[in-house]
């Protein structure tokens, strides 16, 4: 459990202060950002749905369906953000960006967000009655440290602080070594889809294996290899979800969510929409799955690679894609992370609640 050990760590450079907003990281962590804010909007409406349901209710995930044809992002946008503001205000020193990790959650808890897995929820109740990010974590393999790692992977260079960061980020709430290895390979995706064009599936094997820890559970890394094997082989990704009898959707499961969104980044790793599409076809915890896809694949295409029709629809206040660019820059140029109204983040929770009702009713009804 070498890498799984939380290792402060000082003075090494996450981003370059002085770099101006065009670099490659910007453009990295840009993509990224709005990737995971697109994908989780999209997938939205068919979370929780089988495939087929999913295609009944809604058509082809190929627009916003969430609110008439706007959509709007949930926790996995935000964690993905507040994970962001972390990284910038620690400046690379990881306990500080525990630390910094913990109050966002705590605050995030306070804005009453309507949807929240149940260890995010225990986790973020522990860090209000005084547990630190080291011990508020509880024994989960949920997706949520998944779901929130790979801005870590477009953001920072280095292989050791990033392992580092993944594992704080994850213990915070999920101590399962499982959650882990997930939020692991998520975060290793988003690196190499920065640096490399196009990743191998080969590459992307050998690349894992040295940076997940020594003793890592041989059930994931042969999970991951069937993606890879199928991939390559040209299965499609629903294909090959209905190969893992994942039929009725891929589950919240690390297990099942990561090999589902490395099958569909390798098969589309210069399109977007195409990934992003391809596991919402799936079913299931598909705003994760979807959010997932296009913080990796973003990291690679950038703002430019994602369809404007799909930014332009996000209804989000306070939350805008102005202020998603902001937060880059921010990152980019060691600024402070622009503010968000405490006030506008409950108006903006209370409807967003108002619109997930309206999905619920909508659900009881035809066509099944
Ligand atoms: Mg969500």
């Amino acid at each position: 459990m070498m890498i799984l050990e939380m290792q402060p760590f000082r003075g090494c450079h996450v981003f370059n202060a002085t770099v101006t907003t065009q670099t490659p990281a910007h453009h990295a962590i840009l993509g990224s950002l709005l990737g995971t804010a697109v994908g989780d909007a999209i997938g939205l409406p068919y979370e929780g749905l089988s495939r087929r349901r999913g295609v009944r209710l809604f058509g082809e995930p190929n627009r916003h369906h969430f609110v008439f044809r706007g959509g709007m992002v949930s926790d996995d946008t935000e964690h993905t953000c507040i994970v962001l503001q972390a990284l910038i205000a620690s400046g690379g020193d990881v306990e500080v960006f525990g630390s910094q990790l913990a109050w966002g959650l705590r605050w995030w808890l306070l804005g009453l967000p309507a949807g929240i897995g149940l260890a995010t929820l225990k986790a973020s109740v522990k860090l209000w009655c005084g547990f630190s990010h080291r011990t508020s974590g509880v024994f989960s393999a949920g997706n949520g440290p998944a779901m929130r790692s790979a801005i870590l992977g477009a953001a920072v260079e280095e292989l050791s602080l990033l392992q580092s960061l993944v594992v704080v980020s994850t213990r915070i709430t999920h101590t399962d070594p499982k959650a882990a290895y997930g939020a692991l390979a998520v975060a290793l995706a988003a690196r190499l889809a920065r640096t490399h064009s196009p990743v191998s599936g080969t590459q992307y094997l050998e690349e894992l294996r040295s940076f997940l820890p020594k003793d890592v559970d041989h059930s994931f890394l042969e999970s991951i290899e069937r993606a890879v094997h199928s991939a390559n082989a040209g299965e499609s990704t629903v294909s090959f979800a209905q190969s893992q009898g994942w039929e009725k959707g891929v589950s919240g499961y690390v297990y099942n969510t990561v090999p589902i969104v490395i099958h569909a980044w390798l098969q589309n790793q210069g399109d977007l929409a195409s990934g992003v599409g391809a596991v919402i076809r799936c079913g299931g915890d598909t705003d994760t799955t979807a959010a997932i896809v296009g913080g990796i694949i973003g990291a690679h295409v950038g703002k430019e690679g994602i369809p404007a029709d799909w930014l332009n629809g996000l209804y989000e206040w306070p939350r805008t894609v102005r202020w998603i660019e902001q937060l880059a820059e921010a990152q980019s140029e060691g600024r402070k992370t622009p503010p968000l109204p405490a006030v506008g983040l409950l108006v903006r929770n209370a409807l967003f609640f108002v619109v997930v009702l309206g999905h619920l009713v909508r659900r009881l009804l035809p066509p099944y």
